[in-house]
């Protein structure tokens, strides 16, 4: 190799040792006689010396220097001299005396500085994103991704799955997103599906008797540009013979706590996870994936306020709508700006308006509220045992605001989950360095969707319903449960899967109840109705968002963030120009035509 060691292993101990050094100029500093070179690889950054009384020769390459060079240097580790240490680099106590040098690689100067943690575009970034892998943050987030799919495969071998590999060009595996489609050279007129996942052949795979199968798998779904979603990403797929929901739900658990404690140990779980039915996540938090690092749980108060004066409240609740809300903690001190943006928040996401109630002043206790520490136009209409009876619902203290909304139950709950993540994180109560997670369970097994006027799964078409729901197929769909379940972190949905459908009759049925017609069904999945047919094990599974998964890890906002080579938000790779127009001969080879319109 050209080097003996890495930059950034450097210090004390290696005092004496003399070293060969590969990598980039980080920065370079010319103090007249001396100059300084920081040399950075993989593992860091290292400070070179360049004197002319030691080498003439070597100063001179190093006045040829320059940023991003690849350098290779052999010298002495020498301590730094009293006084230059540097607390702030790991290297810092120990500085390298060049005695050789040659440039191995010059390089342009660069469009964005890459020893430092600039804020660049991020189309910049994309573009060069071969510099932008070169900086730090980067390094660091390719390598976490690194060591988590590393424990991944470990773990899981440990515990008897075997990781198999599922073809990319496939049929369509529906997962409620577009499939992106290949045609076929060799079958005129005919596509290949990128798979949404290895959904269907996993349970394949369970046929097949592997029992215990995983896989790091690529996934393809061409949805409509939504934050923070790219057309391909990554799942931690796996599926098991012979189990209920729970043994899926601890081993994922267990997964996810060791590989925490093992790779992110300055990070803290909380143990065990949370489980909730999806009813009580929608109702105590508006959402199927709460965060949970702060409580601030909604609360029904239609009971106090139905025989109240508020004609609002009053009304909405004979309507049959609800009247619930949220106590964001020392609030109460609100400014008339403060509030309206609050409000314009709530009726941008439908509410009608919102009823604020700031209680008092901090210190004091609820008992000595008085109608004239209510600032509040529900003053005039709810009576002061009213108000404290909200305040004692909703868990306020003096100096908290209370949040109201009235309106029809889905709506309010949207409503006031949104409104707990924003004071969540305005009150800065989402601890960074927590991470809370939860499954959710008993999730209907259908969702009916009011625009195309049908059943849409609420996972996907192969989850198995309750045992005991079963005859409500037929009666009332929309009581039926799924054997699904969720697992969710810090607000994120990270996972999903269920108990599948292992019989073709029952199978058909809920393709039936889908909407698709017998013919449809059997041309699209006649190949897992076949195989249901040969002794099809019990079995069930879930696939983890790696992307995600890496992106919390890692405490990045967006998982381009903790993927090597990302697509824009326009699907859109900048590197390549992807996607690029064919040629007409490639067009003729496929025997397709482009339409003009
Ligand atoms: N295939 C499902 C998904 O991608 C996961 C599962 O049911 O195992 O969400």
């Amino acid at each position: 190799m050209l080097k003996s060691h890495n930059c950034g292993e450097l210090n004390k101990r290696h005092i004496g040792t003399k070293v060969n050094l590969a990598g980039w100029v980080d920065r370079r500093r010319d103090h007249g006689g001396l100059i300084f070179i920081d040399i950075r690889d993989r593992e860091g950054v290292v400070q070179v010396v360049f004197n002319p009384e030691i080498s003439k020769q070597c100063h001179e390459v190093a006045n040829e220097m320059r940023n991003e060079y690849v350098v290779r240097v052999s010298g002495e580790v020498t301590l730094r001299p009293p006084g230059t240490e540097n607390p702030k680099l790991p290297t810092g106590e120990i500085e390298v005396i060049a005695q050789n040098a040659d440039i191995l690689n010059p390089s342009k100067t660069p469009p964005f500085y890459i020893n430092e943690e600039v804020e660049v575009e991020e189309s910049l970034r994309l573009k060069y994103r071969y510099l932008d892998l070169r900086r730090a943050r980067m390094q660091k987030n390719l390598l976490l991704r690194h060591q988590a799919v590393k424990f991944m495969r470990d773990f899981l071998s440990a515990k008897g799955f075997i990781e198999v590999e599922t073809p990319i060009l496939i049929k369509s595996t529906p997962e409620g997103a577009r499939d992106y489609l290949v045609p076929s050279r060799l079958n005129p007129g005919k596509f290949y599906a990128l798979p949404q996942s290895p959904q269907q052949l996993k349970q394949l795979l369970m046929v097949a008797g592997v029992e215990k199968y995983f896989q790091i798998a690529r996934c393809f779904r061409d949805e409509d540009t939504r934050a923070d979603r790219q057309p391909e990403f990554t799942q931690l797929d796996l599926e098991m013979s012979f189990i209920e929901e729970d043994d899926i739900l601890n081993l994922v658990e267990e997964l996810f706590i060791s590989m925490i404690e093992t790779i992110k140990p300055d990070l803290r779980v909380i143990k065990p996870f949370t489980r909730l039915t999806y009813s009580e996540a929608i109702e105590r938090y508006g959402t199927d994936r709460p965060d949970l690092r702060f409580s601030l749980e909604i609360g029904d108060l239609s009971d106090i306020v139905a025989r109240s004066d508020f004609s609002v409240f009053r009304s909405a609740i004979a309507k049959g709508d609800k009247v619930k809300g949220i106590c964001a903690p020392g609030c109460a001190s609100y400014t008339r700006s403060q509030l309206d943006e609050l409000n314009k928040m709530a009726q941008g996401l439908g509410a009608e308006g919102l009823v604020t109630i700031p209680l008092g002043t901090a210190g004091s206790s609820l008992d000595d509220l008085s109608a004239e520490m209510v600032r509040s136009v529900a003053s005039r209409f709810l009576t002061l045992d009213q108000i404290k009876q909200i305040a004692g619902r909703l868990g306020a203290n003096m100096g908290d605001l209370l949040l109201i909304i009235a309106g029809e139950l889905k709506l309010v709950n949207k409503v006031l989950g949104e409104l707990r993540c924003e004071m969540g994180h305005r009150l800065n109560l989402a601890n960074p360095n927590l991470l809370t997670f939860a499954h959710i369970g008993n999730f209907p097994l259908l969702r009916w969707d009011e625009e195309a006027k049908r059943w849409e799964p609420e996972h996907h078409p192969f989850t198995a319903p309750w045992d005991e729901d079963i005859p409500l197929l037929d009666t009332a769909p929309e009581k039926v449960r799924g054997k699904h379940y969720d697992v969710v972190c810090n607000g994120c949905e990270i996972g999903g899967g269920s108990i599948r459908i292992h019989t073709a009759e029952l199978q058909r049925k809920v393709f039936r109840l889908l909407g698709y017609s017998d013919e449809e069904t059997e041309e699209r999945f006649g190949h897992m109705f076949e195989a249901f047919q040969y002794g099809a094990p019990p079995h069930g599974g879930i696939a983890l968002g790696l992307d995600r998964i890496v992106m919390i890890l890692a405490g990045e906002e967006t998982i381009r963030e903790v993927i090597a080579f990302p697509k824009t938000q326009e699907a859109a790779d900048l590197i390549f120009n992807a996607p690029s127009p064919i040629t007409e001969e490639q067009l003729t080879e496929l025997h397709l035509r482009l339409r003009e319109d």
